[in-house]
């Protein structure tokens, strides 16, 4: 008998990162399951956690590099070793980069992996400011939406693991879809069968989608929105709530700014001006509107599908401000915003400049890509010297000051602005370029 373990893993076939417990044989993994100590998954794992194994060992997984060898499309290839593969790519790599610039090779990733910082760091090395991939689609709108409207980068998330001591009693899911995969899935961190669960202890529960997700079917409110239309039905459901004087009046008079600036931004949009837009009944919008003000705590579960809408970072900022007005935020079973635990070291561009790499990319080769074009401006060799000295330092500034500066401005939304005021540029510190301007 071979000497077994049990090694406690997190799965990352999904963005659920469910904790899990990888049985081991030798050296072999012999069974995948969920870890029951886990204070978000709690022992839950899906079927395709569990399989996640068969991808390790499966017979066609590619192990070594391969060289095409037949025409486009054939699907011939040769094995060829690590070292030919990376002389290839270096060899046609250089060739770009001597014959038309580094500016001329382009980089995109897809979404949060461990290794992307790894392509940000080649790009930098290579000399190239053109990295980039698909966040403006998925997931950044409503980071952006978050440090803009309450001044931090954590999204809140739906308090279904009941942490303050209660669960949700109204639970609205807008545009996200984790409970009806087979076997359940996840998104943005939160596991599909806790959700489920809390649906299920739910007095009332709303479903925001144009398609009838399982969670519709025993839903209170489903409203079968037109896809894309998700902001004018957040602005429509502020309206009622603002009218029928639902908001949680001592909630908007401590910690919000500008409610009365909201007031008359709203005014316009009724749920009747929604109606033939979003094509609900002016009516279910109503009814809806008044159960997630009225029952409570109250959550939103949102997805991907609030990135993917039209206008996604007002959309965004909508759902944060019927959060917000309805005195469901940071509250037990509301919506909460997670603290980082003390002491964890995390991969983000702004904390772990050192590994990412983005630290060093010379700040002006952003400032090319995004603002400035010195050529065409005809500017002097002596001005661009100034800028680029500024720039740098500015750049010294953002990483050993950050967080000073985020203090003083009391908010990082606020911190940013500044840095972007003092940086004379369009794009507050973006530490990839724009995704649609590089398209
Ligand atoms: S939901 Fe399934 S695939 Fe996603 S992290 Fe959890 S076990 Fe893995």
């Amino acid at each position: 008998m071979q000497n077994t373990r049990i090694i406690k893993s997190a799965c990352r076939m999904c963005h659920g990162v469910c904790q899990v417990l990888v049985h081991m044989e030798g050296e072999r993994v012999v069974k995948i399951t969920g870890d029951p100590e886990s204070p978000t998954s709690r022992g839950y794992i899906c079927r395709k956690g569990a399989a996640s194994m068969e991808l390790l060992y499966h017979p066609d997984r590619v192990l070594q590099p391969l060289r095409r060898v037949g025409k486009r499309g054939e699907n011939k290839w040769a094995p060829i070793s690590w070292d030919e593969a990376l002389d290839e790519m270096a060899e046609r790599l250089l060739k770009i980069k001597k014959e038309s610039g580094p500016q001329y090779f382009g980089m995109m990733h897809g979404t949060g992996r461990p290794y992307e910082n790894l392509g940000a760091r080649f790009a930098n090395a290579f000399g190239t400011p053109n990295f980039t991939g698909v966040a403006h689609i998925c997931f950044w709108p409503r980071v952006y939406a978050n440090i803009m409207t309450q001044g931090m980068s954590e999204l809140p998330v739906c308090d279904v693991y009941g942490q303050g001591g209660v669960e949700p009693q109204c639970v609205m899911i807008w545009g996200c879809n984790i409970t009806g995969a087979k076997g359940h899935n996840s998104s943005d961190g939160m596991c599909g069968a806790t959700l489920q669960k809390a649906i299920k202890n739910a007095q009332k529960v709303i479903v925001v989608d144009p398609r009838r997700i399982s969670p519709a079917e025993n839903a209170d409110h489903w409203l079968q929105l037109r896809p894309g239309t998700d902001g004018a039905l957040a602005l429509a459901m502020i309206n009622v709530i603002i009218v029928e004087d639902l908001i949680d009046r001592e909630f908007v008079n401590k910690y919000t700014v500008g409610f009365d600036r909201l007031l008359e931004h709203i005014k316009h949009f009724s749920p009747e001006w929604a109606e033939e837009i979003v094509g609900v009944g002016a009516e279910d919008i109503r009814v809806a509107a008044r159960t997630y003000a009225t029952v409570k705590p109250a959550c939103i579960q949102w997805g991907n599908a609030v990135d993917q809408s039209m206008c996604n970072f007002h959309t965004a900022r909508s759902l944060l401000i019927l959060r917000v007005i309805t005195g469901n935020l940071h509250v037990p079973g509301g919506d909460i915003v997670f603290e980082r635990p003390q002491g964890l070291r995390v991969k983000f561009p702004y904390l772990d400049v050192d590994f990412s790499g983005f630290r060093f990319m010379p700040l002006q080769n952003y400032q090319y890509a995004l603002d400035r074009d010195y050529e065409k401006q005809n500017i002097s060799s002596t001005k661009r010297f100034i800028q680029d000295r500024s720039l740098q330092f500015l750049d010294f500034l953002k990483y050993n000051f950050y967080p000073l500066l985020r203090k003083i401005s009391q908010g990082e939304g606020a911190a940013l602005k500044l840095m972007a005021e003092l940086k004379g540029s369009s794009y507050p510190l973006s530490p990839a370029i724009h995704p649609p301007t590089f398209w």
